[in-house]
């Protein structure tokens, strides 16, 4: 059997239109298939590879970790330096009311555990989430998550969530004494990069201030650089009790967080002990990764650069098909005419050696989000093939 075949009938699928690039190796922003075939990827994996693939830099930090030790025990309960100088970075990076983190595994992960300490903090029932936002796809997460098609098979989900709408200021009344917490992404990305209202984000946090409710940011996707600040919440002005973070942390090795404060993350431990568990939140291989990405991130050439190269993207696509683009950062939604105008985007573009990709719950856009470290030259080079695709999406097939 190849390995395509391998693929169709002992991988469970999640659609019947899998991309199925052959993989062979990567580097950079480049992925190579095994046909010696390259890629730009203009997605990273949909936001993970925040550095870049095969990054020389975290390579090493990887397996130096390795070479100490990989996993020794649960969350929790040994003291591991990779785990703690992770967790010293975040909150040196990060405001003090945030300086306590619960490593998990993944973006979902983070976002259950940050809704059940919602909960535990106010001893509240109820969540308010919002219409088209995404944070995961476990039960809990899912339940806060706005898909209704999506999620009607999986019914019942959690009670007591309530969808209000994004950048709406009279829904705010909807958040009473009632309501635990509001899980917000501060910029949409899976309902195609929303960016917020001015002063939308600031008048949630008022109101969860004023009836005691938990604002949790879930930056899974926006954190990290992405939007050109360490953390989407730093473009606001505002901060939130609870960020959830996974994707572009681990750089390609899976990792999660939720963060809050310390006298928060003490309620997880007490009445009842145990309140939140895992066998693999804390990987310490996934936390030297994490903390090596911090470091590159961080860098002040690199930040101050994520604005410029965004900017570039926004002059180098300007084209009649493209009808509009939303983007903070390196962060794109690239509007087409309709839904067949990107599919025969995404495929052309695929042919012609570059990865971009559908939102889930966006249908007439394309996403853009690059590793952080693609360089002009490679935005250069990569979006002339865009346009290119562009010229020929309006001839049929
Ligand atoms: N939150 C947001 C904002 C996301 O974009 C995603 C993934 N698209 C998730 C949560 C879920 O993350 P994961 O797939 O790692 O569970």
């Amino acid at each position: 059997m190849n390995n395509k075949d391998i693929f169709f009938k002992h991988l469970a699928p999640t659609s019947h239109q899998p991309v199925l690039i052959e993989v062979e190796s990567a580097k950079g922003v480049i992925i190579k298939d095994t046909s010696g075939k390259e890629y730009y990827d203009l997605i990273a994996g949909i936001g993970v590879a925040t550095v870049g693939h095969n990054n020389e830099q975290l390579n090493k930090a990887i397996i130096a970790q390795l070479e100490k030790h990989a996993h020794v025990m649960v969350y929790g309960e040994y003291i591991q330096s990779a785990v703690n100088n992770l967790a010293v970075k975040l909150s040196q990076l990060l405001p003090d009311q945030l300086s306590n983190s619960y490593f998990v595994n993944s973006g979902t992960e983070a976002n259950e555990g940050a809704v059940k300490l919602a909960k535990r903090i106010t001893g509240r029932p109820k969540i308010i989430a919002f219409k088209k936002g995404y944070h995961g796809n476990t039960q809990g997460s899912m339940s806060v998550s706005s898909n209704d098609s999506k999620k009607q098979p999986y019914r019942p989900l959690i009670p007591g969530v309530k969808f209000i709408r994004f950048n709406n200021l009279d829904d705010l009344k909807f958040i009473d004494e009632e309501v635990a917490g509001v899980i917000i992404e501060p910029v949409q990305g899976d309902a195609g990069v929303i960016i917020p209202n001015p002063g939308f984000l600031s008048a949630l946090r008022e109101r969860c201030t004023q009836v005691g409710t938990q604002l949790i940011f879930d930056e899974v996707q926006t954190g990290i650089g992405r939007t050109g600040k360490m953390f989407a919440f730093e473009h606001f002005g505002i901060i939130p009790d609870i960020i959830t973070l996974a994707k572009g942390l681990g750089g390609g090795l899976p990792i999660g967080a939720f963060i809050s404060s310390y006298d928060n993350m003490q309620l997880l431990a007490k009445n009842p002990m145990l309140g939140h568990i895992t066998t693999f939140g804390g990987n310490p291989v996934a936390c030297a990764s994490a903390k090596t990405v911090l470091d590159i991130v961080s860098e002040p050439a690199l930040m101050s650069n994520i604005e410029v190269k965004g900017q570039l993207f926004d002059q180098l696509l300007a084209h009649p098909e493209v009808k509009n683009i939303r983007r903070i950062g390196l962060m794109l939604a690239i509007e087409l005419e309709n839904e067949e105008m990107v599919n025969k985007a995404i495929k052309l573009a695929l042919d012609e050696g570059v990865i971009i990709y559908w939102f889930l719950s966006t249908r007439n856009a394309f996403r853009i989000s690059p590793p952080l470290t693609i360089t002009k030259e490679e935005i250069r080079r990569s979006c002339e093939i865009l346009i290119k695709v562009f010229n020929k999406i309006q001839l049929p097939d």
